[in-house]
């Protein structure tokens, strides 16, 4: 395992144990798209919008926890998905494009409007991987959810080894944290040194050609770093704020 492997793998080990310390203190409260973590409220944007197009209401808790999660998204764009999401744990090697998550996340959204029901939220294996995780810190033994998260997990690591790469071209939930925050404060930008040689689109997972990046192709970013290394002038840069954080 490469060391940038390493550091993510940690970074959702982290989060996920202090995620589960403050369940276990009950520090968290939340159901299937909405969390609540002291007074900061939270909540995932497909979630949340299925919510409001199923009730035909805008609650003011699930709405102030989608407005703070698009500005979490306006600063550090889809870093959730690079460096937290427990879906991440999955290995990926697939090269293929087949960009299906706009589709996806219209038909769950219209869906989820001509049943009244959040569809997405029921099958949806980033809330299942983090309830197993729930589940095992407060010691509480579920068959339908860990059969859930494991037919999940055959079928992510099925696509991302054979296919194509889950998080970068599937996963509604990712394609609408991408949606709302199109040009993120942290970000992924090359210099005036790039020769267009092509290769960090070979490194990227959600094949990004850094060199003709469209605001699309944005979309796909997780800010996972796996780029950086690939360039051959150097020219690849993490910026916040269009300072320089790594390059
Ligand atoms: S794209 Fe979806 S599954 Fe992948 S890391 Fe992001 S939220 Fe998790
Ligand atoms: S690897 Fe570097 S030089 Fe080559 S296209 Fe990408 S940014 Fe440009
Ligand atoms: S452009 Fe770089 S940081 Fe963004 S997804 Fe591709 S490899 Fe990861």
């Amino acid at each position: 395992m490469q060391l940038l492997d390493r550091v993510r793998t940690l970074s959702r080990l982290g989060f996920l144990s202090i995620l589960g310390w403050f369940k276990k203190l009950s520090l968290v409260q939340g159901i299937l798209a909405f969390a609540k973590i002291g007074f900061i409220c939270i909540a995932c944007p497909l979630g949340a919008l299925q919510v409001f197009i199923a009730s035909l209401f805008i609650g003011f808790e699930l709405a102030l926890g989608l407005l703070t999660t698009v500005l979490i998204l306006w600063i550090l764009g889809r870093a959730f998905c690079g460096w937290l999401c427990p879906i991440g744990f999955i290995p990926h090697k697939s090269s293929r494009s087949f960009y299906s998550a706009p589709f996806i996340a219209a038909v769950f959204l219209f869906g989820s409007f001509l049943l009244h029901l959040p569809l997405f939220c029921l099958i949806c294996p980033v809330g299942f991987s983090f309830k197993i995780i729930f589940f095992v810190i407060l010691g509480v033994f579920d068959p339908v959810v860990i059969a859930t998260l494991g037919f999940w997990t055959l079928i992510i690591y099925f696509l991302n080894r054979k296919y194509v790469y889950w998080c970068g071209y599937i996963c509604p939930v990712g394609f609408l944290q991408g949606l709302l925050a199109p040009k993120p404060l942290l970000r992924i930008e090359t210099g005036e040194n790039c020769v267009k040689c092509g290769r960090c689109a070979l490194a990227c997972p959600s094949g990004i050609n850094l060199a003709e990046i469209s605001w699309r192709d944005r979309l796909r970013c997780t800010l996972c770093l796996e780029c950086l290394n690939s360039c051959p002038t150097r020219s690849i840069k993490l910026v916040f704020l269009r300072k320089t954080v790594k390059s």
